[in-house]
């Protein structure tokens, strides 16, 4: 069924390019799309292909000033909405996220490369598994946020003695400043934007210059809904302009991020050099994955298939560390090779695509290279390794094993559908190698032993830990990283509070 839903859509749009006969290529300011300041564009390509799929005016600092302008226009429209209100619009939107959800899936599947089948396979239906994930987690996001905002918890009041009344106050920050990165560019904008705006913010955010085009779209659904002027801006644009300008902003008190960890250290010291605005950072990772001797093998092998090549293996919580119990291993690398063989890459209109292409040449240098280096390094090639065809950015499961805790490949985040395999031996040992890392995003621990489960969840220093599962997301569940995976958390009642500022208020009844 899903097929001829993927054959139909092709047809209708693909051939003819019709998925971007709508899309608006200028700033989204102030409910308007209004081209640069400077008239810069800058072009985004089909990584199926590498050709260009079109062109879209270029932010920088002048037209972040414009927008933080507008944005402080917006949130005080915002903020005589009241949050019943503010909730139905969110809701609304979400609805016409739904309603239009093949074209937004097209145009992110053409220009981020993501398979578009896994766009819509289980629209319908509640997440079971990571797949298909962007457009569920969107609406879901949505409408769980829509749900939150008339729910903020008003704080705390306590008689402090008889005539002197306090109570805290959580409020909005006023113009939020958002940077998201190009691997999940819908859904990333989502985790910004909805509990920003279900706080009171309003927002002005910077779409990754890889992929700056579902998020033009939205923005036609959010003027569509309803939305005050002012209240979201989205700017294309590239990191040391645009998002530099927004991190240093002095109106902007609250700047919230995700990409690597190295731009996550200039957001900071951008911060510490301008206004000391509140920083969030939800960076990178190299999670590992720890599949213990009486571990249920099929379920272990998927979950680790999810976690190192669903988006391509472009996924900040990717289980790209795997370690195995000694007594299983050698079955496990054969059953996993065999899975490997199994992954169909391709591209992202293929309706049987498992992965499709990394996002552009730049990502696919940089994972092949990644690849030269660990054979030189002495690693040994289990599987995959290469370039798949001769033209798009396709690149084979790739499955490293004989790997040293000194190897790039074993340290670095590789962004590509690769993991390096490795042995363990006792609970204690896989859990020490496991938090060998500079990082903390995400771990996946595959036991039937719910002693062992429970030592490993608790010994492993990552934000979030699956347990016989990997990649799985809710809504109302938080996500941020340890270590140098960031600081702060998306999702949940966490990611309302990390959009408000708290007010302590004393009242002497005189
Ligand atoms: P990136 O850091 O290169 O870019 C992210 C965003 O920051 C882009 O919009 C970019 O234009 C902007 N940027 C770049 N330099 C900047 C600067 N000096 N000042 C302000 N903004 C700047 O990351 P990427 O390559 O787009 O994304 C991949 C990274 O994102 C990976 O490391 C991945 O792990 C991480 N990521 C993390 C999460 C999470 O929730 N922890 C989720 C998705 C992706």
């Amino acid at each position: 069924e899903n097929k001829t839903d993927i054959a139909e859509f092709v047809t209708l749009h693909h051939s003819s390019g019709r998925v971007f006969e709508n899309v608006p290529t200028g700033l989204f300011i102030n409910n308007e799309f209004v081209p640069s300041k400077s008239g810069k564009k800058f072009d985004t390509i089909d990584p199926n292909t590498g050709n260009v799929i079109m062109s879209v005016y270029e932010a920088d600092a002048s037209d972040v000033n414009v927008a933080v302008e507008a944005a402080k226009k917006g949130f005080e429209q915002w903020s005589k909405i009241s949050p019943r209100e503010r909730s139905d619009l969110l809701y609304k939107l979400a609805e016409l996220i739904y309603r239009d959800r093949e074209i937004l899936a097209g145009i992110e599947a053409y220009d981020n490369g993501k398979p578009y089948s896994q766009f819509v396979v289980l629209m319908d239906e509640y997440m079971i598994q990571a797949l298909g994930a962007d457009l569920n987690f969107v609406v879901e996001h949505f409408k769980y946020f829509a749900g939150a905002a008339d729910k903020l918890n008003h704080g705390r009041h306590i008689d402090i003695r008889e005539g002197v009344h306090a109570y805290t106050r959580p409020e909005p920050y006023g113009v939020v400043g958002q940077i998201v990165p190009w691997n999940f560019p819908l859904l990333m904008l989502t985790w910004k934007i909805a509990p920003a705006l279900a706080a009171g913010n309003a927002v002005v955010l910077k779409t990754s210059e890889k992929t700056p085009l579902s998020a033009l779209k939205l923005a036609q659904l959010i003027v569509e809904a309803g939305f005050p002027p002012g209240v979201v801006n989205f700017l294309s644009g590239f990191g040391p302009s645009a998002g530099d300008a927004i991190a240093r902003h002095p109106d902007i008190h609250k700047v919230s991020f995700t990409g690597s960890t190295a731009t996550g250290r200039k957001i900071l010291a951008a911060s510490a050099e301008s206004n000391l605005k509140k920083v969030s950072l939800e960076l990178g990772g190299k999670s590992p994955n720890v599949v213990f001797n009486d571990a249920k093998l099929d379920e272990a092998i998927l979950a680790c298939r999810v976690g190192y090549s669903f988006n391509q293996g472009q996924v900040c919580c990717a289980g790209t560390r795997v370690f195995v119990q000694e007594g299983i291993y050698d079955e496990f690398i054969a059953r996993l090779k065999e899975d490997a063989a199994k992954i169909k890459v391709g591209n992202s209109f293929d309706a049987d695509t498992d992965v499709g292409p990394l996002v552009d040449k730049l990502q696919f240098d940089r994972v092949l290279s990644y690849v030269e280096e660990g054979k030189k390094a002495g690693a040994h090639l289990e599987f995959g390794g290469h370039r798949i065809g001769t033209e798009g950015y396709y690149v084979s499961p790739t499955i490293f094993s004989n790997v040293h805790e000194d190897m790039k490949i074993v340290k670095e985040e590789i962004f590509g559908p690769v993991i390096v395999i490795d042995k363990f031996s006792t609970l204690e040992d896989g859990i020490a190698k496991a938090n060998n890392t500079e990082f903390g995003l995400a771990a996946s621990v595959h036991t039937t032993n719910v002693s062992t489960y429970v030592r490993a969840a608790n010994g492993i220093q990552a934000g979030t830990i699956w347990v016989n599962t990997h990649n799985q997301l809710y809504a109302g569940i938080p996500f941020g990283g340890y270590k140098l995976s960031g600081h702060g958390r998306d999702g949940g009642y966490e990611a309302l509070q990390e959009y408000t500022q708290l007010k302590s208020v004393y009242v002497a009844l005189v």
